[in-house]
């Protein structure tokens, strides 16, 4: 480390009132997408008493925006192995093969048991669901429901499911149910080990404000991180809330720098921020292409499977494009699909564009890439324990090492369903067995921070201009000094849901920032622009970061061959990248 250059310090918590209420439960679940909704259903099941909180309402997340639909080898002509290869090819190298062969072979018995609960598939004449291809799959395998709102079928299918959970246990409440309810920080006791939340409800009486939630087990269940881009295509709740909370208890995160960016988002003009419309890559899968400026055809010289080749190689196709002919955009063109058939297939597409302006039936739509996916997240075993005892993660929050460098189209959803059965089942059977415990939370020093939410659009900024879809050590310097300057106008802050939610999009960029400035190399969702190629012999494997008791940050590389051996990195410094390729042992860390 240079001498007088600042080493990153992630807090031990953000500043909140101390509680004001305590309630309890056997697990608590965070969040309310197919990831909590299917935890909470399932172990409500099995355990007595469950809460599920949720930031704003049952609906609201990534989950009801999804469109393409989700993938699972129902055709018999289809295998897991072939669903199984074509998540390896997308992953880059990096996947953890048994986690995506979890996901592959479970996957189809877990969507069938969502069609018993009541989602509602697309189904073709034979009464059969239907099945479509998206970029990166071999085969027709992505279940589809109300043409692309698949999200939201799925979304309305868990909530109807636990609504009638809830009225069928009125005299017994062992499921409760929290809405507008904004976890800030896990609670832990004295090992470290997590025993339940704080948390901000907006409600009524006694649960009102900052209380105290204690649980045996607590399941992060918060979506994704896309409001740490000023563009995205995820919704205003995805502020890395999980990742950050988890980061700051001491759990593991890992493959951060892989974040997915959507070749094909409407594109609005320059300065567009926020949340913006999606043009589903099953657009493609039925036809529509991409042309530059010039009506050029750019995509079937880039990869064999041209405009449905993996997302990163379009993102990345697009954005050379856009370089080549100086323009902040490239199109879409649908328009030969015909009407009839973009009217019933996308409905919901099609009424946003012309919502918008735009005519996918006689315009070509102008597109760009846009944040949509985060790979990395808490970093979790194959039954979703993260490395803090009594901590789960599922869903897009966690890292279960199905996606690699690289998700595949409509993975996600699947990851939701197949890895939120997992978790419950290992709550289950270690309840039981007496394995989770209650325990006493205790307040570890008084190590608290928060930025003001005026800060969002500069931290926004910094991340989008510094460690967007094309990063180098230039621009990602460049981002971790501007957040660090962040960091340091803090004090004073008042302690509310916009600086709670603007300090864990600091604490997400800043630790993404880092371990974006240590992988030198290209693969998936990590594009950079001074290591423009993939880099196996030295980076085939995973960045993991750990906040260490005094708040700096240690990363560490784990080579994907099973017992390959540990690099552990010095702490990471705020404005200077650490040498990653040193392997440095765990006493050298300073
Ligand atoms: C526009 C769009 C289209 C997509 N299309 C597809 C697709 O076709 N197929 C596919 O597989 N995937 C798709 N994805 C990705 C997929 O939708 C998500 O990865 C998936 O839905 C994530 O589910 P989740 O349950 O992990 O999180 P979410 O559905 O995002 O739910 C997170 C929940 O956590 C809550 N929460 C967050 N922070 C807190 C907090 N601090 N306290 C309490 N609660 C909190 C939120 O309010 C929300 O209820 C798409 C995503 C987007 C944005």
């Amino acid at each position: 480390m240079t001498p007088g250059t600042p080493t990153l310090r992630i807090p031990a918590r953000l500043t909140a009132p101390d509680p004001g209420w305590v309630m309890s439960a056997d697990v608590i679940v965070v969040g309310s997408g197919i990831a909590g909704l299917t935890a909470a259903l399932r172990l409500r099941q099995r355990v007595d008493r469950v809460l599920l909180v949720t930031k704003t309402v049952l609906s609201e997340g990534s989950t009801e925006w999804a469109q393409g639909g989700i993938a699972a080898a129902l055709d018999p002509e289809d295998s897991a192995d072939e669903h199984l290869g074509d998540t390896l090819v997308a992953g880059a190298g990096v996947c953890d093969e048994e986690a995506v062969r979890i996901l592959v072979s479970e996957g189809p018995a877990r969507v069938r048991e969502l069609v018993g609960l009541g989602a509602l598939f697309d189904r073709g004449p034979d009464g059969e669901i239907s099945l479509t291809r998206e970029g990166g799959h071999g085969r027709d395998r992505i279940a589809h429901a109300g043409g692309d709102a698949t999200g939201k079928e799925i979304s309305r299918a868990l909530i109807a499911a636990l609504r009638a959970a809830l009225i069928a246990v009125k005299e017994d409440p062992g499921i409760e149910v929290i809405e507008h309810a904004l976890v800030v920080d896990l609670l832990q006791d004295r090992d470290s080990r997590v025993c339940g939340v704080t948390l901000h409800v907006i409600g009524e009486g006694q649960n009102d404000g900052v209380g105290a939630a204690l649980a045996r087990a607590v399941v992060l269940a918060t979506g994704g991180i896309g409001q740490v881009y000023s563009s995205t295509t995820n919704p205003s709740v995805a502020t890395g809330d999980g990742v950050a909370a988890a980061l700051r208890a001491g759990a593991v995160v890992a493959d951060l720098e892989f974040v997915q960016f959507h070749p094909t988002v409407l594109w609005l003009g320059e300065g567009a921020s926020g949340q913006q419309p999606l043009l589903s890559e099953a657009m493609r899968g039925e036809g529509a292409f991409l042309v530059d400026r010039d009506g050029v055809r750019f995509m079937a010289g880039v990869h064999e499977l041209a405009d449905l080749a993996p997302r990163d190689i379009v993102a990345k196709a697009i954005v050379a494009r856009m370089a080549r002919t100086g323009a902040d955009h490239v199109y879409l063109d649908a328009r030969h699909l015909g009407r009839e058939f973009l009217e019933k297939r996308f409905p919901s597409i099609l009424a946003r564009c012309r919502e918008l302006g735009f005519d996918p039936v006689s315009e070509l739509l102008p597109v760009a890439p846009a944040q949509h996916y985060a790979s990395g997240g808490v970093h979790t075993d194959l039954v979703g324990r993260s490395t803090l005892a009594g901590l789960y993660a599922c869903g897009e929050v966690s890292n279960t090492g199905v996606h690699g460098a690289n998700r595949l189209a409509s993975n996600s959803l699947l990851e939701g369903l197949v890895f939120a059965h997992r978790i419950a089942d290992d709550i289950t059977s270690r309840l039981s067995a007496g394995e989770l415990t209650s325990a006493d939370p205790v307040v570890v020093g008084a190590d608290s921070t928060l930025v003001a939410g005026d800060e969002r659009t500069a931290v926004q900024r910094a991340m989008t201009l510094g460690a967007g879809a094309v990063r180098s050590a230039e621009s990602l310097a460049q981002a971790a000094k501007s957040l660090q300057a962040i960091a340091d106008s803090a004090p004073g802050v008042t302690a509310d849901p916009d600086s709670w939610e603007t300090s864990n999009l600091l604490h997400v960029g800043q630790l993404l920032t880092a371990v974006a400035t240590l992988r030198k190399e290209t693969r998936g969702g990590h594009v950079r622009s001074d290591f423009t190629v993939r880099d196996d012999a030295h980076w085939l494997g995973h960045i993991q970061a750990v906040r260490e008791a005094d708040g700096s940050i240690t990363t560490s590389f784990h080579p994907v061959t099973p017992h390959g051996p540990v690099r552990v990195h010095s702490p990471v410094t705020a404005h200077r990248p650490v040498t990653a390729h040193r392997p440095v042992t765990r006493s050298d860390a300073s």
